[in-house]
C-alpha cells in the first residue's frame, strides 16, 4: 500500500482530549512507514545494536520501572518487578541475540529433481514493516518491551500503546523509549480510549494485542478493513488438574505460589483447581501451610501486589460476595487478612466446590481467588476442562507419564506445564500464545521472530526442470502425466 493510501485509511479521531495524541500518532505512523521504505532490510549488526540499546534502556531504568509499577498498582514488590519486568526481558533479549544470525539465514527447502531439475528453494524471513503492540495493564513493561525484541529482531519498526490503567508506567516507557530510539524506529503512544481505537485502526503490517477476548474482537474488527494480520494474546480460565495422590506440599505450593505472582492478575495464573474429592481437605491444609510458611501477613506486606484499580478490586470482592451469598464455603488463607482500599491489597481465598453458574466460575477471575473443584474420576475433570473455552494454559500434576500424556492429548490449550504452573510463559525459547478464545498467533523465541516476519518462499531456477509442463502446448504435461501414471 502506498503511503498516501495508508494515510487516507487512518481513522479520524473523535473530538476529545486525545485529539492531539491521535494527530501525533498518525504523524509518527507515517514517519515510520517512510523510514521503513528507505531501510527495508536492516543488517544483522543493526538489529543486534537495536536490541542491545533496548537492554541498556531497561537496565538503566530498573529502579524507575519498579517505582512506576508501585505507583500504578498501589503496591508492587520490587524483587518481582526486577525479576519479571526487567530481568525477564533481558533474558529474552539475550536469547534472541544468541540465535538471530541463525534465524535470519534463508531456510533451504526440498525440491523434487524430476520436476525442478537443479532449481533451489528457500524461505526468506523478511521484515514486515511497521508493527503495532497494544499492551494491557498487568505487565506494563514485559508485554510492551518483550515482543519489541522479536519485532526489532525481525527488522520491523514498532509502535506501542500502553494501557490507560498504568499511567506512571506508560509515561516512563514513553520517556525511556524516546531517549533511546528515534521515533521512526520505536514510538510509544500514550492516551485514552479514543487513542486506543485510532491505534487499532492504523494500517499496520502486523498488530499484536494483549488483553481481554471482548476487546480482542474489537481489535480484529478494526484491523479487518486494512487486512492487517493480528496476533491476539487473550485471557481465559486456566485450570490446574491434580491427579489422585498428587496433593503434596510441593504441588500445592506450585499452585498457590503462582497465585501470589501479581496477586493472581496474570493471564496464565491458575484460575481454578481440580482436586480428587477425597483430597480436598488435604489441599486446604497444604494451601494454609504454604501461606503460613511463605507469607503469614501476605495482604499487609510489600510482597502483595495491589489490584490495579478500585473498580477491579470491587469486581473481585463482588465475586466473593456472590459466592458467600450462595452458601459456598470460602477459606480465607490469612487469619486476619483484609482488603486495604488504599494500597488495593487483597488476601487470597479459596472457594470450595462453588456452583458452576457463579460468576467466578463463568468469568476469568484475574485476582486472588481460587475455586477448588472436587472431582471423582480424572475423565470427569478432563470433561469439565473441555466444557469451557480453550484456555491459555493447562497444568497437570501427575507422576505417571502415560496419564499425563493422556490428559495433554485430550485437552487443547495455548501452552501447558506438568507438575508446575505458568512457567511456560517465562521461557524465552518457548512459543507463547493462545488457541480459540485464548487467542491466536505466537510470540517468544523463533516463533515470535517468524510471527513478525514475512516468510517469503523463493525459488531460484536451475537447469533441467519441467516448468514448461504448465504452459501451452500441453505436450510436456501429457508426457509427464503418462510417465507418472505408468510408475504409480
Ligand atoms: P483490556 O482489553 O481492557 O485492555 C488492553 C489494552 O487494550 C489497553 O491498552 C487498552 O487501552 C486497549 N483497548 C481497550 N479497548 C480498546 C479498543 N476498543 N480499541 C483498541 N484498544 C483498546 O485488557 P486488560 O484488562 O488491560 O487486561 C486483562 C486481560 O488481558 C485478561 O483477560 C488477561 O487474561 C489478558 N492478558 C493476556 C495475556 C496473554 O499473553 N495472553 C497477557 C496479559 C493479559
Amino acid at each position: 500500500m502506498s503511503i498516501l493510501a495508508a494515510a487516507s485509511q487512518v481513522v479520524a479521531p473523535e473530538a476529545d482530549g486525545d485529539a492531539e495524541a491521535v494527530a501525533q500518532l498518525r504523524h509518527a505512523f507515517m514517519a515510520q512507514r517512510r523510514a521503513f521504505a528507505e531501510d527495508r532490510y536492516p543488517s544483522l549488526a543493526e538489529r543486534r545494536s537495536r536490541i542491545e540499546k533496548l537492554m541498556g534502556m531497561m537496565l538503566a531504568n530498573r529502579e524507575r520501572i519498579s517505582a512506576a509499577l508501585s505507583q500504578d498498582f498501589g503496591s508492587h514488590p520490587t524483587p518481582a518487578s526486577d525479576l519479571i519486568e526487567v530481568l525477564g526481558v533481558l533474558g529474552r533479549a539475550r536469547y534472541v541475540l544468541d540465535h538471530l544470525e541463525e534465524w535470519m539465514r534463508p531456510s533451504p527447502r526440498e525440491t523434487e529433481a524430476s520436476m525442478m531439475g537443479t532449481s533451489q528453494a528457500y524461505i526468506q524471513s523478511q521484515p514486515k514493516g511497521v508493527v503495532g503492540n497494544i499492551v494491557p495493564w498487568n505487565f506494563p513493561f514485559d508485554i510492551a518491551v518483550g515482543p519489541m525484541i522479536e519485532m526489532l529482531a525481525a527488522g520491523d519498526r514498532v509502535m506501542v500503546k500502553p494501557s490507560e490503567f498504568t499511567p506512571a508506567s506508560a509515561a516512563l516507557l514513553r520517556e525511556m523509549v524516546s531517549a533511546t530510539f528515534d521515533p521512526t524506529l520505536v514510538y510509544v503512544a500514550v492516551g485514552g480510549l479514543d487513542l486506543a481505537r485510532a491505534f487499532a485502526s492504523l494500517p499496520f503490517d502486523h498488530l499484536l494485542y494483549t488483553g481481554s477476548p471482548n476487546v480482542g474482537r474489537q481489535i480484529m474488527a478494526a484491523a479487518a478493513p486494512n487486512l492487517t494480520p493480528v496476533t491476539l494474546e487473550l485471557g481465559g480460565k486456566c485450570p490446574a488438574l491434580l491427579t489422585p495422590g498428587t496433593v503434596t506440599a510441593r504441588n500445592v505450593e506450585a499452585v498457590m505460589g503462582v497465585k501470589t505472582i501479581k496477586n493472581g492478575q496474570m493471564c496464565i495464573s491458575v484460575d481454578y483447581c481440580l482436586v480428587p474429592r477425597g483430597e480436598v481437605e488435604q489441599f486446604v491444609r497444604e494451601a494454609r501451610a504454604f501461606m503460613d510458611r511463605a507469607a503469614p501477613d501476605y495482604s499487609k506486606s510489600d510482597d502483595c501486589t495491589g489490584i490495579i484499580s478500585l473498580r477491579h478490586l470491587d469486581r473481585l470482592s463482588d465475586l466473593l460476595s456472590e459466592a458467600r451469598d450462595r452458601q459456598s464455603r470460602i477459606v480465607a488463607l490469612e487469619p486476619d487478612g483484609r482488603v486495604d482500599r488504599t494500597t488495593r491489597r487483597m488476601p487470597i481465598s479459596l472457594v470450595i466446590d462453588p456452583a458452576p453458574d457463579l460468576r467466578l466460575m463463568t468469568e476469568e477471575i484475574f485476582g486472588p481467588i481460587l475455586p477448588v473443584i472436587p472431582y471423582d474420576e480424572v475423565d470427569d475433570a478432563v470433561a469439565l476442562i473441555n466444557a469451557g473455552e480453550r484456555p491459555l494454559g493447562v497444568y497437570v500434576f501427575s507422576d505417571d507419564a502415560a496419564a499425563t500424556d493422556r490428559i495433554l492429548a485430550n485437552t487443547v490449550s495455548g501452552g501447558a506445564a506438568v507438575n508446575t504452573c505458568a512457567i511456560q510463559g517465562g521461557l524465552p525459547s518457548l512459543a507463547f500464545g493462545g488457541v480459540g478464545m485464548s487467542g491466536m498467533g505466537r510470540h517468544h523465541g523463533v516463533e515470535g521472530f517468524r510471527e513478525f516476519s514475512n516468510q517469503r518462499g523463493v525459488v531460484v531456477r536451475g537447469e533441467g526442470d519441467h516448468v514448461d509442463a504448465f504452459y501451452v502446448p500441453y505436450s510436456t504435461a501429457a508426457a509427464l502425466v503418462e510417465a507418472a501414471l505408468a510408475s504409480a
